[in-house]
C-alpha cells in the first residue's frame, strides 16, 4: 500500500507502471469513443467490461453444438450435463464458501425469491423482514411480494433498517435497536451488501450474529459485492446469500446469477422448497419417476438444465479471476479507490460529498459523490467527455474503478473531468 498520493498525472503512471494486475486490463475490452479513444469505464457496478477470452469460450460450446448435438450433453470438451459443476469451485473463492454451498443457477432476483420459499417461513408470532431502507427496488418488490404471499401487510411487516439524515449510512447500532425492540416478531434478515447507492459494506460477521443470537434467519445480496470485497460467506455463518454475475463479475448482459446455502442447511430435506429436476440426485434423475430426492447443497436448489451460454461467459470471467487472485484485486481495489478519495478531496470543492464510507474495510471500489445543486446535466457533460460512470436522481454519480481493468490513469483523467466541468 502506498502511504502517499500525489496529484499529478506522472503519479497516475507510475503507480500503473507498479501495478501487478495491470496486464489484465488488455485481457478486456475497453469501450472506444467516437474519436477512437478509450472510455473512462467506471461503471463495472452496473455492466462489467467482456473478458477477450469470452467470445473463446462461448464459440467452443457454439461448436461443440454443431458438431455433437445433444451428445454434447456427454461429449462436449466441457459436458453440459455438469457444467455448472466447473463453476463451484471458483466462485465459492469468490464469495468464501465451500463448493458444495454454491451454485450458478437463473437469476438475482429469482434466486432471492428461491431462497425465501425455503427461509422465510412465517409463524404468527415470527412473520417480519428487515431490509435497508435504500435497498434496490427488485429487492423490495421481492420482499413485499413474498410477504403477501403469505397474507401478511408489509405495512406491517416489513422493516426498514434507515440510513441516517447526518451521513446517508446504516449504522448497525440502529439495526441492533430494531431487533432490541422487535426481534422475536423478526423472521428474517435480508441484507443488500454492498449497499447499490451508497457502496458501503457492512459489518456481515456482526449482522449474522445478532441475527442467529435472536433466532433471526440471515440472508444477504450480494449483488454489488460478488467480486468486489469478500464476503467470506462461510465463515461468517450467512444462511444464504444471492448474487449476480454481470456486475463485478464481468460475465455478460443479464448472465446468471449465484446462490449460496450454509452447508449447515445441505441435508435437511425437511427445508420447504420450489423444486425442479436439476436439483434431483444426479444419480437417478433420469429415472424420470422417482420421488424427489434433493442433491445435498446449494444445487439441490436448481430447477432447470442450464444455459449452456451464459455458463461459458462466467467460466471466462473466472478464469481471469482465479489467474489474479482475489487478494491481489482487493489488495488493487483499495489503493485505487484510495487513489480516486484522495484525488476528489483535492478538488476541494464545499459542493463535492462522498457518501461511501472513508474506512476501506467499510467498502468495495465504488464511491458514491453527491454533488449539490447538480442536475443531470453535469453528468451528461461527463458522458460527452468519454466518462462512463452512473448518475442517481437526485444528485449522485456513482464510479467504480474496477481493478482487474482500471488504472490509476483512469482515475486521475477523471477527476480532471469533473475538475474541469465544475
Ligand atoms: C443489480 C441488482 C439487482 C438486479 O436484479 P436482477 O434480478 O439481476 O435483474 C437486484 N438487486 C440488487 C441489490 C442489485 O444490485
Amino acid at each position: 500500500m502506498i502511504a502517499t498520493f500525489q496529484n499529478t498525472r506522472e503519479f497516475a503512471k507510475e503507480l500503473d507502471a507498479k501495478d501487478s494486475l495491470q496486464k489484465y486490463r488488455q485481457a478486456f475490452h475497453i469501450p472506444l469513443q467516437k474519436n477512437g479513444d478509450e472510455h473512462i469505464y467506471l461503471c463495472g457496478n452496473s455492466l462489467g467490461l467482456q473478458p477477450k477470452l469470452t467470445q473463446e469460450y462461448i464459440q467452443q460450446e457454439l461448436t461443440d453444438w454443431a458438431n455433437l448435438g445433444v451428445e454434447g450433453h456427454t461429449d462436449a470438451k466441457h459436458p453440459w450435463m455438469p457444467y455448472h459443476e466447473f463453476l463451484s469451485e471458483a466462485m465459492a473463492k469468490i464469495v468464501g464458501a465451500k463448493p458444495q454451498e454454491v451454485v450458478v443457477m437463473n437469476t438475482l432476483t429469482t434466486n432471492l425469491h428461491l431462497m425465501m420459499v425455503s427461509f422465510f417461513q412465517p409463524t404468527a408470532k415470527r412473520y417480519k423482514i428487515v431490509i435497508e431502507a435504500d435497498a434496490f427496488p427488485s429487492d423490495k418488490y421481492a420482499v413485499e411480494s413474498q410477504l403477501k404471499f403469505h397474507n401478511i401487510d408489509p405495512k406491517d411487516g416489513l422493516i426498514l433498517w434507515k440510513p441516517r439524515a447526518e451521513d446517508n449510512l446504516c449504522h448497525l447500532a440502529d439495526l441492533e435497536k430494531i431487533i432490541q425492540d422487535q426481534g422475536d416478531e423478526i423472521a428474517l434478515l435480508m441484507i443488500g451488501n454492498t449497499n447499490y447507492y451508497s457502496g458501503q459494506f457492512y459489518d456481515m460477521e456482526k449482522i449474522t450474529q445478532l441475527g442467529h443470537e435472536n433466532g433471526i434467519v440471515v440472508g444477504f445480496d450480494l449483488a454489488h459485492g460478488a467480486g468486489n470485497i469478500q464476503p467470506n460467506l462461510h465463515d461468517v455463518g450467512a444462511d444464504f446469500a444471492v448474487w449476480c454475475t454481470y456486475k463485478y463479475l464481468n460475465s455478460g448482459p443479464g448472465s446468471l446469477g449465484g446462490c449460496f446455502v450454509h452447508e449447515r442447511h445441505a441435508h435437511n430435506k425437511n427445508l420447504k422448497r420450489f423444486v425442479g429436476w436439476w436439483g434431483h440426485n444426479k444419480d437417478t434423475r433420469f429415472n424420470m419417476r422417482q420421488e424427489f430426492d434433493p442433491i445435498p447443497g446449494a444445487e439441490g436448489w436448481q430447477l432447470s438444465n442450464p444455459p449452456i451460454l451464459s455458463m461459458a461467459a462466467i467460466r471466462a470471467s473466472l478464469a481471469v479471476f482465479e489467474d489474479a487472485g482475489f487478494e491481489n484485486i482487493r489488495a488493487k481495489s483499495e489503493q485505487i479507490t484510495g487513489y480516486l478519495e484522495y484525488l476528489i478531496d483535492e478538488i476541494n470543492n464545499d459542493k463535492i460529498h462522498i457518501i461511501t464510507p472513508r474506512n476501506p474495510s467499510e467498502r468495495g471500489c465504488q464511491l458514491s459523490i453527491q454533488v449539490k445543486d447538480a442536475d443531470k446535466a453535469l453528468f451528461d457533460a461527463l458522458t460527452q467527455k468519454g466518462v462512463i460512470a452512473d448518475w442517481r436522481e437526485p444528485d449522485v454519480i456513482r464510479v467504480a474503478p474496477a481493478p482487474l481493468y482500471n488504472s490509476y490513469q483512469d482515475v486521475f483523467n477523471f477527476v480532471e473531468i469533473l475538475k474541469s466541468l465544475l
